[in-house]
C-alpha cells in the first residue's frame, strides 16, 4: 500500500492508530536537573563571574585567598560548605593561578574526604548513582603516557597545594581513579552563548551515554544542568537515552577519533558506521551546474549525470581541502574575517555546499562577520550555515536555535522585521524543547526580541 501523508487536522487520532503505545515522554520534556557533585569555574573567569552562580557581572573576592569572587553575600555563603576546605589552598599558592583540572582534583578529594562518597546524583526516582560508580577507564589511562604526563604534572601542583595539611593528597593510585572518573564524566557547563564557562562532574547524568544522533540534549542553568528529550520517547528508559559529548561537526573518523581519545570507546552509532556520512561530509561539486550533487573526486564521473571529473577539479579540490584545514586549524581561538573570506573563495564551485569544511567555514565567517560589525556578511553566511547545521547538528540542537536567534536580531538591526520574526520564532520552535520555554535565555533574550519584531512587522 502507497504510504500518504495524513492531514494535519487528523494527524493527532492516526497517529495513535499506527503506533500502540503512545509515548510516555514527549519531545521537549524534561527529563533530568541536577546539581553538580562539584564544579569549578575557569580561571580566566575569576575576576568576572561569580564562583557560585558563574554569573558574569560585578563580583568580589573572597578576603582569604583573594582567588575566587561572588556577585554577593548569599552566594559567598552558599559557596562556603565547600570553599571553606579550600580555600587555605588557594590562598598558600598565590598569587599563583591554579590549572583547572588541579582545582577540580583538589575540589573532589576534599569533596570526597567530608562525606561525598555517600552522595547520591539520581536519575529516577530510585535510580541513582555515587561519585564510585563512575567509569574511570584506569586501565586505559594507565597505558596512556599523554594522560600521564598530565595526571604527573597535577600531582606536582597538589603536593604543592596540599602541603602541611592533615588532608594529604591521595596516592597516585587513588589520584588516578579520581582523575579517570573527571576525565571520562566531565562536563563542560556552557552559558546562554554556549561559551565553556566551567567545569562540572554530575553523578546521575553520567549514567547517559553517548550518541551522534542523540535524543536527548543537556543544557544549563548557571551550574544546574537539565537534560531535554528531543524525540518522544516510550518510556524513561536510560539505556535508550542518548546525548551527544563531542562536536558533531566532524566527519565520522574525527568523531570517533575525538571520542576515543577522550572517552576510550569506539562508536558504532547509526551515523558512524554509515560509509555514505563520510562521503558526504567530504564531497567536492559535481561539474555540471544543473547536477549539483556530491561527488568523489577521485571517480572520473560524476554518478548521477556522468559529468567528467577534470584534474583541474581535483587539483582545486584538493587546494581548497588543504587551505581550508590549515587556516581552521591556525584560527581555534579566534577566527579572521579575511582569512575565512580566502578560503570560501578558493571553495566556491569546488567544494559541496554541504562539506563539513565548507560549513566550519562558514561557521567562522559568521561570527567573524559578527565581531567587525559586517552585518550584511554576516547575513548572508548565516543564512547559508542553516542548512549544514541543520543536517549535522540536528533539527533541535541548541546551536541552531541560537543561529536562529542571531540571525533574528541581525535582522531586527538591520529593520527587516519580517525576517526577523520569521527567524526569532523558529529560535523560540528549538530553543523550547533544548532548554524549556522558562530557561533565561528565553526570558531574557529570545522573549524581548520577538515582541519586538512582532510590534515592528506589524507595522
Ligand atoms: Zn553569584
Ligand atoms: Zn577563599
Ligand atoms: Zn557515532
Ligand atoms: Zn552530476
Amino acid at each position: 500500500m502507497e504510504k500518504r501523508r495524513i492531514p494535519m487536522a487528523t494527524s493527532s487520532s492516526s497517529k495513535a492508530a499506527k503506533s500502540p503505545v503512545a509515548p510516555q515522554i514527549k519531545r521537549g520534556q524534561r527529563i533530568l536537573t541536577e546539581k553538580p557533585f562539584a564544579f569549578v569555574l575557569k580561571s580566566k573567569y575569576r575576576l568576572e563571574r561569580c564562583d557560585n552562580c558563574l554569573e558574569a557581572t560585578k563580583v568580589l573576592k573572597c578576603s582569604n585567598c583573594r582567588y575566587v569572587s561572588y556577585c554577593n553575600r548569599a552566594c559567598q555563603s552558599q559557596a562556603w560548605g565547600q570553599h571553606k576546605h579550600e580555600c587555605p589552598f588557594l590562598k598558600k599558592v598565590h598569587p599563583r593561578i591554579v590549572p583547572d583540572a588541579a582545582r577540580m582534583l583538589c575540589r573532589l578529594i576534599l569533596r570526597l574526604e567530608h562525606g561525598g562518597d555517600l552522595i547520591r546524583g539520581y536519575y529516577t526516582e530510585h535510580g541513582s548513582r555515587k561519585f564510585r560508580d563512575l567509569m574511570s577507564h584506569y586501565a586505559e589511562i594507565k597505558n596512556d603516557p599523554m594522560r600521564l604526563e598530565h595526571l604527573d604534572s597535577l600531582h606536582a601542583v597538589l603536593e604543592d597545594m596540599m602541603a602541611e595539611s592533615p588532608s594529604t593528597v591521595p596516592n597516585k593510585t587513588e589520584l588516578m581513579s579520581i582523575y579517570g572518573r573527571l576525565i571520562t564524566n566531565g562536563f563542560n557547563v556552557l552559558d546562554a552563548e554556549m561559551n565553556s564557562i566551567a567545569t562540572a562532574i554530575y553523578l546521575g547524568v553520567s549514567i547517559t551515554d553517548h550518541s551522534c544522533q542523540p535524543n536527548a540534549v543537556a543544557t544549563f542553568e548557571g551550574s544546574e544542568l537539565h537534560v531535554h528529550a528531543i524525540e518522544d520517547m516510550e518510556c524513561l528508559d536510560w539505556s535508550k537515552i542518548f546525548i551527544s559529548y563531542i562536536d558533531l561537526l566532524n566527519t565520522p573518523e574525527q568523531r570517533r577519533q575525538d571520542l576515543k581519545d577522550h572517552y576510550y570507546f569506539l562508536c558504532v552509532c547509526t551515523k558512524c558506521t554509515d560509509a555514505q556520512e563520510s562521503r558526504e561530509m567530504t564531497a567536492a561539486l559535481c561539474p555540471n551546474r544543473n547536477c549539483g550533487v556530491g561527488i568523489n573526486v577521485e571517480r572520473t564521473n560524476c554518478p548521477r549525470c556522468d559529468a567528467g571529473i577534470s584534474p583541474k577539479l581535483r587539483n582545486a579540490y584538493k587546494e581548497a581541502m588543504a587551505l581550508t584545514r590549515h587556516n581552521l586549524e591556525s584560527m581555534k581561538d579566534v577566527a579572521y574575517f579575511d582569512v575565512c573570506k580566502v578560503c570560501l573563495n578558493k571553495q566556491t564551485g569546488v567544494l559541496h555546499p554541504l562539506n563539513v569544511w565548507h560549513v566550519k567555514t562558514l561557521d567562522a565567517a559568521f561570527e567573524a562577520a559578527i565581531d567587525v560589525g559586517k552585518w550584511t556578511d554576516a547575513l548572508d553566511y548565516g543564512q547559508r550555515l542553516l542548512p549544514g547545521f541543520r543536517k549535522y547538528h540536528g533539527a533541535w540542537n541548541p546551536l541552531l536555535g541560537l543561529l536562529h536567534m542571531k540571525l533574528g536580531k541581525i535582522q531586527l538591526f538591520e529593520q527587516h522585521a519580517k525576517e526577523a520574526r520569521h527567524h526569532l520564532e523558529e529560535a523560540q520552535r528549538i530553543l523550547t524543547v533544548t532548554h524549556g520555554r522558562d530557561h533565561r535565555l528565553l526570558s531574557e533574550q529570545l522573549y524581548p526580541l520577538l515582541l519586538q519584531a512582532r510590534h515592528e512587522a506589524n507595522n
